[in-house]
């Protein structure tokens, strides 16, 4: 038998449908990705691709009605995917931490933002008293708050959106967690304070060893910061590589697409918008490949079915019929 991975992550055939009254929603359709402990991964692609959906599998935040799940999630080897919420609620926030774009969603207004962290310090590492309020300064002076004994005491309304977006960090990290899933997480800030927590992130991981999925569908957040990059349209991977080989040999129209939408080095952000057309509507998909309606490289195999990932190299997988048909199937790629 193979060796069993020493992975922190394995994804593998990941699918999220929804069954709502216009049809079957495939938000994740067969996503598969690894991620090595401490490693920091890219989800990037355009709004209605599957990242957020993605990232709620990946904590087993998904209970919507008709909300059915399939493949596997192997976290240090334990099965994420019909593990009993019970089980999950004792990783969640623990070993495996998340969070958002919007802090104010997720800070309780009324409550100081000391008594959150030092909640979460209670919850995953048993902390109480002066212990937790200790360690609840720790973590503002990790994430950067200035005057942190002081900010303790502070409400969420009086701090900035980027100090409160800090505090989320703070209060994900109050379990050690060994994953952070962080969707969108600078989205809401303006680009300086957006650069600031990226930095922030990325020193966080060094000095914790932390896994992080960065999620974001701006190409230029995740090149910043993340070494390997996955390019997610309409539910599944097309692309993955790591950031200098994606720059340098996109290999599906998507991802070219996505890059030649960058803004320049030194210009303003701006949204992704130089690819015409739109993700299809997740009712509509089409039979073939989810981005030929868009391709500008579009022939009839296309529409014939969904392209696989094939492996370019052993570190660069695309799914495009244009790709190399020289190159090897996944499947046969040495592990
Ligand atoms: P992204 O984060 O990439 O913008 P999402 O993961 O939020 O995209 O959504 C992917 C698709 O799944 C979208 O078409 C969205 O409308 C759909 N979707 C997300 N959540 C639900 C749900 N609870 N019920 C039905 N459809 C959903
Ligand atoms: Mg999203």
């Amino acid at each position: 038998a193979a060796p069993m991975s020493k992975a922190l992550l394995q994804v593998r055939d990941l699918r999220t449908h929804f069954e709502t009254r216009a049809g079957t929603i495939k938000a994740v359709d067969g996503i598969s990705f690894t991620l090595e402990r401490g490693e920091i991964l890219g989800l990037v692609g355009e709004s209605g691709s599957g990242k957020s959906v993605t990232g709620f599998s990946l904590i087993g935040l998904l209970d919507a009605p008709g909300c059915i799940a399939g493949g596997s999630v192997l976290f240090d080897r334990q099965e994420l995917v019909g593990l009993p919420q019970s089980e999950m609620r004792k990783l969640r926030g623990k070993r495996i931490a998340m969070i958002f774009q919007d802090p104010s969603s997720s800070l309780n207004p009324v409550h100081r933002i000391g008594k959150q962290i030092m909640e979460a310090l209670g919850l995953h590492r048993g902390m109480t008293g002066s212990n937790a309020r200790a360690e609840a300064k720790r973590l503002l002076d990790l994430v950067g708050i200035p005057d942190a004994a002081r900010r303790l005491d502070a409400y969420p309304h009086e701090l900035s959106g980027g100090q409160n977006q800090r505090v989320m960090i703070a209060i994900a990290l109050a379990g050690q967690p060994e994953l952070l899933v962080a969707d969108e997480p600078t989205t809401a800030l303006d680009v300086t304070i957006q650069a600031q927590i990226l930095e922030l992130l990325q020193s966080i991981r060094r000095q914790m060893g932390m896994a992080l999925v960065l999620i974001s569908h701006d190409l230029g957040v995740i090149a910043e910061a993340c070494e390997r990059v996955a390019v997610m349209y309409a539910g599944r991977i097309v692309e993955e590589a790591p950031v200098a080989q994606l720059f340098d040999a996109a290999a599906h129209p998507y991802t070219q697409g996505l890059i030649g939408a960058l803004p320049p080095m030194d210009g303003p952000r701006r949204r992704l918008a130089a690819i015409p057309g739109g993700v299809p509507e997740p009712w509509a998909m089409p039979p073939g490949c989810g981005f030929a309606p868009r391709c500008q490289f579009r022939s009839a195999p296309c529409d014939a079915a969904i392209p696989g990932l094939m492996g370019l190299s052993d570190q660069h997988r695309a799914a495009c019929i244009r790709v190399a048909p020289a190159a090897m199937p996944l499947e046969r790629i040495p592990a």
